[in-house]
């Protein structure tokens, strides 16, 4: 071997620098002020930005398709960005307790960072529309959990009179520094590439996400770091798509339960993220979002929630007419991890072989004899 460790003395320096402290220390000039003392981290953010390597070449092999991999948050899900600055913030105005409506992702969220800054949870989640991966986030992190006879926006609302009466601090998207840590996904994605993408394409529920991510992309451009902005695609399920339909769809019904919403909390400001950048948000079969799902799943190895996997059927919708032209750069945020919601999973794919234990068995279920 011969060399010794102790004489690089560089390698150990480099690494104390890029030591990583969670998105409020990485972007705090472009954040709401938090003291030191009141962060509360798991280290999220930071996430993969992969290139497709297999699915551009089925799909289009003139654009080039980046996913920004957020199921690699720590509690598997793009809310982790907005809940860092939620909690840290309850926790700076001396908040003891949260509370949430969740399809489930913020709750599994919500829990975790309260439990690390050694707070009560309270969640209110649909009753029987949530995935099993998230509602034992919730339990296992000690939250209070509540199972509404009623959807999402029917917990939402009860959730937000609560907050307002009771000494407990509301971490949905309608608080504003929610939006604020989830913007961090966008600097990311520019401080990556080092220039803004021409398509940015994103799944839209409450639309918390597509207004954080046009708000980061916006200021970036105000501070001079890109010249561009991207157009901003977003899409909901056909069965819950209020903003397509341009009204609230009381029943909304979805594979893609982390998008079933039907009236988004933040409509208003995903209209405007649309028509300021001159993108468009659609809908999509849920029979394409698990035919996307369980492509990016068998050619890229990237496993996500069907809610995420919208993002690449509408960018199959767009490009099957003719939407995109040679060079131009989309990145698709694949919202959450697949292992939230296995038995969809399951439910694609093929069953397992049963075979009986001998190695001849073994080998005529491989097909080698
Ligand atoms: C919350 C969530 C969404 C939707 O984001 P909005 O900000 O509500 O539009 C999409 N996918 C996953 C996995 C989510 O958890």
């Amino acid at each position: 071997m011969g060399t010794d460790l102790n004489e690089s003395p560089k390698r150990e320096v480099s690494l104390v620098l890029n030591k990583y402290e969670g998105v409020i220390k990485r972007y705090r000039e472009f954040l709401p002020e938090i003291d030191d003392k009141h962060i509360i981290t798991i280290l999220e953010g930071n996430t993969p930005l992969i290139k497709a390597r297999n699915l551009g070449k089925i799909i289009n092999p003139d654009i080039e398709i980046y996913f920004k991999y957020e199921g690699l948050n720590p509690t598997g899900s793009f809310k982790d960005r907005g809940m860092t600055m939620a909690i840290s913030k309850a926790v700076s105005e001396g908040s003891k307790a949260v509370i949430c409506a969740s399809t489930g992702n913020t709750s599994a969220s919500a829990s975790a960072y309260a439990a690390r800054a050694g707070m009560k949870s309270f969640v209110l989640i649909p009753e029987g529309k949530i995935a099993a991966g998230k509602l034992s986030q919730a339990l296992v992190h000690g939250a209070v959990v509540m199972q509404i006879q009623g959807n999402f926006d029917d917990a939402l609302s009860i959730t937000r009179e609560i907050a307002k009466d009771y000494d407990v601090a509301l971490v949905n998207s309608v608080n504003p520094f929610r939006l604020e840590g989830q913007k961090t996904a966008s600097f990311e994605i520019v401080d990556e590439l080092g220039a803004a993408p021409d398509y940015h394409i994103l799944p839209v529920g409450n639309a918390g996400n597509i207004t954080a991510y046009w708000k980061g992309y916006r200021e970036y451009h105000d501070a001079g770091k890109i010249k561009s902005l991207p157009k901003m695609l977003g899409f909901q399920a056909e069965g819950a798509a209020p903003i397509v339909l341009n009204h609230i769809v009381k029943e909304p019904h979805t594979v893609a339960t982390a998008i079933r919403i039907g009236n988004p909390a933040s409509w208003q400001k995903a209209v405007a993220a649309r028509d300021e950048s001159g993108g468009l948000i659609e809908s999509i079969s849920d029979e394409d979002i698990l035919k996307a799902y369980a492509l990016l799943a068998a050619n890229e190895g990237i496993f996500c929630e069907p809610a995420s996997a919208i993002s690449f059927a509408g960018l199959i919708k767009l490009n099957g007419r003719g939407f995109f032209k040679k060079g131009d750069v989309c990145v698709l945020t694949l919202t959450g991890h697949g292992l939230k919601d296995p038995q969809n999973a399951i439910k694609v794919s093929k069953e397992p072989i049963v075979v009986p234990c001998d190695k001849n068995s073994v080998l005529k279920a491989m097909g080698l004899k």
